[in-house]
């Protein structure tokens, strides 16, 4: 029976990943308006006290899968046991973070059973008939494309980070349910020699009290001088959008956002940034945003505190020359 949501809980260095609560939290809120329960589902082994933890959230029960093949992540187990657990369940949905490791099995898992495939959703609505559609986004986020899944449940879809805030995941109390999966049959192919953490570079964004942020609006690199002076005349870090790291006007600890760094200064300034969803997600939780744009219709102003319509060309060296002018 389709009356039912899974919500699948990647996890990595013992710890359940932000991006899978938020998903979690987004499915929360489509059990809660659908009427449908919600189940937490926890693949891995030696994974109980990560079940219970979820069993502490609102959920009406957490399904924890067992095994030593699953230890570390390979694609074809996690999908055999997804399969297994799909098959034998039939919820409507499996809703699963848009995570790199996610992504590289849920087309298998969905061509497996012949359903239907949703990636990277920023949202969903339910229509005038009660039927889940999901949002995501297409070219370069310009456009907001409106998906209705065909094929008959469950239907699998891939949560982006920050399309659902980790605030609203609502706490509560479940029970943990054991399941086995027969994996006999099914050979890893992968083999994980090592795990390497990432490197973290030199700037910690989140230490400091002001960030000003500057995005594609720059133009070039050797626009940047007007950043820096403005930073520098408010003793702040400066982060970019993505962009400005790509572009490798700067460096990538630079970075704000779903793949970058999560800061939450007291001050935020930013710069000629249009304000995409992957981008707010890691600089929303600032005190006191404020947004330098010549686009009085860029979705930052929607989150910003205060909001200068302008040439940032213009007013970045005004506000500098004034707050030298205050200091001296
Ligand atoms: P744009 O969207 O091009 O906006 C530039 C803005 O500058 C415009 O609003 C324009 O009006 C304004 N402007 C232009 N000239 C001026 C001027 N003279 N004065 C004032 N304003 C001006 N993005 C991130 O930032 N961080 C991430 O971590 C991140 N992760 C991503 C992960 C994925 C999987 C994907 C698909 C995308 C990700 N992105 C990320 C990219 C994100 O979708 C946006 O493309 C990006 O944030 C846009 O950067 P921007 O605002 O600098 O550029």
């Amino acid at each position: 029976m389709a009356d039912k949501i899974y919500v699948l809980l990647d996890h990595g260095q013992g710890q359940i990943r932000n991006a899978s609560w938020e998903t979690l939290a987004l499915g929360q809120k489509i059990a809660q308006e659908t009427g449908q329960s919600l189940h937490a589902v926890v693949l891995g082994q030696e994974v109980e006290s990560l079940a219970q933890e979820a069993a502490g959230k609102r959920v009406d029960s957490v399904i924890a899968a067992q095994d030593p093949k699953l230890a570390d992540y390979d694609p074809d187990v996690s999908k055999a046991a997804l399969s297994a657990i799909l098959k034998a369940d039939e919820p409507q949905l499996l809703l699963m973070a848009h995570s790199y490791q996610n992504i590289d099995f849920a087309p298998k898992l969905a061509a497996g059973l012949g359903k239907g495939l949703v990636t990277d959703c920023i949202g969903y609505r339910i229509d005038d008939s009660g039927e889940l559609i999901f949002t995501r986004q297409m070219f370069r986020n310009k456009l907001n494309a409106d998906v209705r899944v065909r094929s008959t449940p469950p239907w699998i879809v891939t949560v982006q980070a920050g399309a659902c805030s980790l605030d609203d995941l609502q706490q509560g109390s479940a029970e943990v349910r054991m399941r086995q999966v027969d994996l006999a049959e099914i050979q890893a192919r992968r083999v994980q020699l090592e795990a390497i953490e990432a490197n973290k570079g030199q700037v910690d964004l989140n230490k400091a009290e002001v960030i000003v942020g500057v995005g594609r609006g720059i133009k070039k690199a050797e626009n940047l001088s007007i950043i820096e002076e403005l930073a520098q005349a408010l003793g702040a870090e400066i982060g970019a959008s993505r962009p400005v790291v790509d572009s490798e006007w700067m460096e990538r600890e630079r970075q704000i956002g779903s793949s970058g760094q999560n800061v939450a200064p007291k001050l935020y300034i930013g710069c000629g940034i249009s304000g995409a969803i992957q981008h707010v997600v890691g600089m929303k939780s600032s005190n006191c945003i404020v947004a330098i744009n010549s686009d009085p219709n860029a979705p930052i102003f929607n989150i910003a505190n205060y909001g200068i319509v302008g040439d940032l060309f213009e007013v970045v060296p005004a506000l500098t020359k004034r707050l030298r002018e205050e200091s001296s």
